[in-house]
């Protein structure tokens, strides 16, 4: 096959530059500090007011009363957006982004994640 000179000079450039893409997932890139992976609950700054609840636009987010001045949150990953306006939206810093981003899962129901004030992330069993 007759490749035009044009073409020709492409795939020449093409051949000696450094590849766009990493080998994911053998090889695992850094992510950026302002990349907005999975969100990250601190419990001890959060004061339940929920302007976070009402400012995701998918519906992500609860805030569970657990005991006085005590709160959970639960993350439904399935819905979020990755946007980062909780963490905008929060006036007490208890929301974060984080640079996790290998959240895919098979069974839906390990993506609504709970934050369990004071004990840290642990996959809720109950629906
Ligand atoms: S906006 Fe912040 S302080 Fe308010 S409920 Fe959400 S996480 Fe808690
Ligand atoms: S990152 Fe966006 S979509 Fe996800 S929980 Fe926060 S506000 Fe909602």
């Amino acid at each position: 096959m007759r490749i035009p000179g044009k073409m020709a000079s492409e795939v020449l450039r093409h051949s000696v530059k450094t590849p766009a893409t990493c080998n994911y997932p053998h090889e695992k890139q850094e992510m950026p500090d302002k990349f907005r992976g999975k969100i990250i609950f601190k419990s001890e700054n959060c004061i339940g007011c929920k302007i976070c609840v009402r400012d995701c636009p998918s519906e992500a987010i609860e805030i569970v009363k657990v005991a006085e001045k005590v709160f959970d949150a639960v993350f439904h990953l399935d819905r979020c957006l990755y946007c980062g306006q909780c963490v905008e939206s929060c006036p007490k810093g208890a929301l974060e982004t984080s640079v996790e981003y290998e959240l895919a899962q098979i069974d839906k129901d390990k993506l609504r994640i709970v934050f369990h004030a004071k004990t840290g992330d642990k996959p809720t069993e109950e629906p």
